[in-house]
């Protein structure tokens, strides 16, 4: 029987690289359904909604989706769609797994990480003040109160909200991604050493989950304090595993970690909760380059991979990521993001990526 899953094909670049990516998911031989949906820039002009319903309906009817980047306007027009998906369908864990594949430019070769990063809370729960504002002023007298902290009047503030109830889940799926993907240690990054009673409480109750839960499990737990992380994953990155993070951080070390993989053109990433799952690459709808058939549609296909893991199509999944593998490690039927220079003429375009690697899946790629 056909895997029925939600296909939103984004905006930007998005359709090209959803195009190039469902043929390559189709040619595994895995059956899919795809239930097309827009959503968007051009929707919010159509339709009046960026995230209409019908989108939001497919994924729970589905509970799979994958999904191309969509742009979010600075400044006017409706709030970030992806931060709304993430809310409504309650996809509290992102993960990015930042794997360097042969052939690849990096300096990191080794590098093979994977980021769970809490979705939902810290400082991007949405809970701010304006300066200026009255109820600023309110706050900035309630703290002076309760804390004693006098703020300077000209202050703006964003509340930095982290709650065991997060960390427990956000940990708990760290450690069971470990667990289902052979992954042997597990990395907490904070700064609990200067913000005790958020990122303070994150490590603590990660360490409980880490010694309550999964102390008989194998995998190894630490913990290390985000600037020291950063410098450590720029300089070994192969001393890491799976790395979990409060929002902001995880936030800023998975672009790091795309940077140590060569790029966001081969940067995947899946937005998971309880009930759904929601496949989509780390980099954004790269509008620039709109209708070219110019940028890479690997991230999106990895995605794909993880997909297909999730299903468990362990034996397809294993497949695509190899034929992806060998396309990179030739380095010919590659984008230009890929090449040595950017504007190499033997660069290929998005659509004859997909086709390289369908034909390395028919020749069975091992
Ligand atoms: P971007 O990732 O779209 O592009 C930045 C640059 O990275 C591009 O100009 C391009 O040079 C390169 N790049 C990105 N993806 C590439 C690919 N697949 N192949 C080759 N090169 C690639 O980031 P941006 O310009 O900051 O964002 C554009 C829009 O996308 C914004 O509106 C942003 O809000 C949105 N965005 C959406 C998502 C999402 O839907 N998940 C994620 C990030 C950004």
């Amino acid at each position: 029987m056909a895997y029925r899953v939600t296909f939103i094909s984004g905006d930007g670049t998005g359709p090209e690289i959803s195009e190039a990516t469902s043929r390559v998911l189709d040619a595994t031989g895995v059956e899919f359904e795809w239930d097309w949906q827009t959503a968007g820039t051009d929707v919010y002009e159509e339709e009046g909604n960026p995230l209409p319903d019908r989108v939001l309906e497919s994924i729970k009817e589905r509970g799979l989706a994958m999904k191309a980047p969509i742009t979010t306007p600075v400044g006017s027009g409706f709030r970030s769609i992806n931060v709304q998906l993430r809310k409504e369908l309650d996809l509290y864990a992102c993960l990015r797994p930042c794997r360097a594949y042969e052939g690849v430019r990096t300096r990191f070769p080794e590098t093979d990480i994977v980021i769970v990063r809490e979705n939902h809370e810290d400082l991007y729960a949405g809970v701010e003040y304006e300066k200026g504002a009255e109820d600023t002023a309110r706050l900035r007298e309630f703290i002076a109160d309760t804390e004693g902290t006098r703020l300077r009047e000209d202050i703006g503030v964003t509340i930095k909200a982290i709650s065991v109830f997060g960390t427990e889940r956000i940990v708990r799926e760290a450690f069971e991604y470990a667990q289902s993907y052979g992954r042997k240690k597990i990395t907490l990054a904070h700064k609990a050493n200067i913000m005790k009673f958020s990122d303070g409480l994150f490590l603590e109750t990660g360490q409980r989950i880490a010694d309550e839960e999964f102390g008989d499990s194998g995998i190894e737990f630490e913990e290390r304090i985000i600037d020291n992380l950063c410098n450590q994953l720029v300089s070994r990155p192969e001393e890491y595993d799976v790395i979990v993070l409060p929002n902001l951080y995880g936030d800023i070390v998975s672009d790091l970690g795309a940077g140590l993989i060569g790029g966001l053109g081969l940067a995947p990433g899946a937005n998971v909760g309880d009930d759904y799952a929601v496949f989509e690459a780390v980099h954004g709808s790269a509008p620039k380059y709109k209708g070219q058939n110019k940028v890479n549609p690997m991230a999106l296909m990895l995605s794909g991979v993880m997909l297909l893991h999730h299903i468990e199509e362990t034996e397809a999944a294993n497949g695509l990521e190899n034929a992806i593998a060998e396309v990179i490690s030739e380095g010919e039927s590659v984008t230009y993001d890929m090449k040595s220079s950017r504007d190499d003429p033997s660069a290929v375009g998005t659509s004859e990526v997909a086709d390289a690697i369908i034909e390395k899946m028919r020749n069975g790629a091992s």
